[in-house]
């Protein structure tokens, strides 16, 4: 599933003294099927235009496309259930999306909203569990009982557990060590490969851009200022 971005800005408090324009006409696609890495310093406006990518934040100005629905300022909540169906998102702080009181039942949550049984939606939690690396005996401890490793895992976990068709990673690397780093990774690539899942991930990590990346977007000041194959890089 393709994602667009057609003279997309964004501005968060828009007509208050707070107003602070974030995004600045954003031209660009995430391709069906391609890895794309979006890089640029602290501030430059990535985790902003991934928040537009699944309608939890509305474009202020231009639209949004995912796969055949347009996203625009006037699109209503009860519209975008199967947005969030289709791009999967796992925030720069996943404890922020952790909720329930067992590790899988937070993991069981999405597939339930989404429509699965209570004994499909424990199918698919305990095999992205594993998937991620969270071994069973933690399925019934706390989420916040977690290290901060572990929590973002679980958080990939529920995401992945709802099968969506993009998946959009804030910073998935940080706190992991070179080990959980490179699982994660690898995890990434299959899912990719063998699924044909569209993956967008904010890092700062080159190193994984350098391996994994199809395509790398640069930010800048609020502005997509270089849209590159590693390579070109
Ligand atoms: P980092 O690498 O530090 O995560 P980022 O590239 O993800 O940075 P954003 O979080 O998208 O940057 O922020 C872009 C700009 O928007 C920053 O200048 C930030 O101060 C501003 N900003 C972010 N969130 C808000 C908010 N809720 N209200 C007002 N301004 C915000
Ligand atoms: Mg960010």
């Amino acid at each position: 599933m393709e994602i667009k971005l057609k003279h997309v800005g964004y501005t968060y408090s828009l007509n208050s003294p707070l107003e602070f324009t974030a995004l600045q006409d954003i031209n660009l696609a995430f391709p069906t099927g391609k890895f794309t890495a979006v890089v640029g310093k602290t501030g430059s406006g990535k985790s902003t235009l991934i928040k537009l990518l699944n309608g939890l934040e509305l474009p202020t100005t231009g639209e949004v496309t995912v796969g055949d629905q347009v996203i625009t300022n006037r699109t209503k909540a009860k519209q975008l259930k199967q947005v969030r169906k289709n791009v999967g998102m796992v925030f720069q702080f996943p404890e922020n999306q952790l909720f329930a009181e067992t590790v899988l039942k937070d993991v069981m949550f999405g597939p339930l909203n989404f429509g699965k049984s209570e004994n499909e939606a424990k199918e698919l939690a305990e095999k992205w569990l594993a998937e991620v690396g969270i071994q069973a005996s933690l399925f019934e401890q706390s989420p916040f009982e977690l290290s901060g490793g572990q929590m973002r895992r679980v958080a990939l976990a529920g995401v992945l557990a709802c099968e969506p068709e993009v998946l959009v990673l804030d910073e998935p690397s940080a706190g992991l060590d070179p080990a959980g780093n490179q699982n994660l990774m690898q995890l990434l690539k299959k899912l990719q490969t063998e699924r044909g899942m569209t993956i967008i991930m904010v890092t700062h990590s080159m190193e994984n851009v350098a391996e994994f990346a199809d395509q790398v977007l640069v930010m800048k000041n609020g502005k997509v200022i270089a849209d590159e194959t590693p390579r070109e890089l």
